[in-house]
């Protein structure tokens, strides 16, 4: 089945007798035994729960992998994936990274004799920050919010070559976009809080895995430590999940189309977008993914100009996260990034003047008009754009 299909199509309460079309929520703690020393499929929600496993089990599908797990958020699917590390082991990571990723790196993790190094994944040179210590390699494709596209596959290979494993956030791309498990990442997670849930109603993480052994150990930890999502986050996943490609291929063509307007624009600098042909990183995002997705960014010279920007946008509501039904607009120095730590904002060099944008479902051309008010001049292209 082509993945429209996969989205609906699938065994939404198994064994269940009254054979409902969506996941009934167990909202339950615990489950009885038939005799003290035979188990059942479930005996306890943080180590198993019908309503996540069926999630877990799509997400598992829909990333071509063997093995999914839900957490309570992003964050601690992260978490979990630093904690297959031991005192002595490094990670090594591209430097254009989710600003809660970098303060768990740089403020949890060096009490527990894990350190993190930093390099540009898009250079060669990264290949030479690998020590005999290295046992991760962590990166996003494309990045966030410089939308830089790393080539995944070779770092796979480079991870593989020094005995080491290669996690992707997909959090940027979900699963319909760009499946790193088939580019030989051996871990791919999500902040399912953005487009996996896509309405702003969730806060969850994944962790998909093809390795059994992997799949093993991401398990102990999610029961052992606790970190599982709830019955009611896990149906509103569920629910969300469905419409994930109507609600990507709206948003695509809207952040397109903004995209264009944006680099037509004389007021504007610099417009960074793997969806338009001069960017940097399209012909590689056309090789790896199926999509260039719905963030962007973008600078203008000024950072008044950009505060004026996002501050005047009416449709684009000022918030951190991206990839849900709205757009939303920010500017990652003052907002996402601010956790950030120094040396790290440093090496990174993110634009005081950027403005990250979420383009979400709505009528295009209001959100050319939106913008155009504070960015001022014309509002070419808003013109070809439905109205209803
Ligand atoms: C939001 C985000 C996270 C953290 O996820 P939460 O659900 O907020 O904990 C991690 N990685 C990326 C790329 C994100 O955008």
């Amino acid at each position: 089945m082509k993945f429209a299909s996969r989205l609906v199509q699938f065994d939404s309460a198994p064994g269940d007798p009254c054979r409902p079309m969506a996941t009934p929520i167990y909202q339950v703690s615990t489950f009885e035994q038939e005799k003290a020393d035979a188990f059942g499929a479930y005996d306890y929600s943080r180590s198993g729960n019908p309503t996540r496993r069926v999630l877990e089990d799509q997400l598992a599908s829909l990333e071509n992998g063997s093995r999914g797990f839900c957490f309570s958020s992003g964050m601690a699917a992260i978490s979990t994936v630093t904690r297959l590390l031991r005192a002595g082991d490094e990670i090594l990571a591209d430097f254009d990274l989710y600003g809660g990723s970098c303060r768990l790196f740089a403020e949890v993790l060096p009490r527990s004799g894990i350190t993190v190094r930093y390099g540009d994944a898009c250079r060669p040179e990264f290949a030479a920050l690998i020590t005999p210590r290295t046992k991760l390699i962590f990166v996003e494709s494309p990045t966030n919010p410089l939308l830089r596209v790393l080539d995944l596959r070779a770092l796979a290979g480079l991870a593989h070559a020094h005995g080491a494993w290669l996690c992707v956030d997909n959090s940027t791309m979900s699963p319909y976009l760009q499946n790193p498990l088939d580019l030989g990442a051996n871990i791919v997670l999500h902040s399912a809080t953005k487009y996996l849930c896509g309405h702003s109603d969730v806060t969850a993480g994944a962790v998909i895995v093809k390795d059994d052994d992997l799949a093993a150990q991401i398990y102990f930890l999610q029961n052992a430590e606790g970190t599982a999502l709830g019955p009611f986050d896990s149906f509103l996943l569920l629910r969300g999940m469905k419409t994930l490609k109507l609600r990507l291929d709206c948003q695509q063509q809207n952040a397109l189309a903004v995209a264009q307007y944006l680099a037509s624009h004389p007021g504007i600098q610099e417009v960074h977008y793997p969806g338009l042909a001069s960017s940097a990183g399209y012909e590689l995002q056309c090789h790896q993914a199926r999509g260039a997705g719905a963030v962007l960014s973008f600078t203008t010279g000024s950072p008044e100009l950009s505060l004026r920007i996002t501050e005047q946008t009416r449709l684009f509501h000022i918030c951190v996260s991206f990839g849900s039904v709205h757009s939303t607009i920010c500017m990652p120095v003052r907002m996402s990034h601010a956790s950030v730590p120094h040396e790290l904002r440093a090496l990174r060099h993110l634009p005081d003047d950027l403005v990250r944008i979420s383009v979400g479902i709505e009528d295009a051309g209001d959100l050319l008009a939106d913008l155009s008010l504070g960015i001022g001049g014309s509002t070419i292209g808003a013109t070809s754009a439905t109205r209803t």
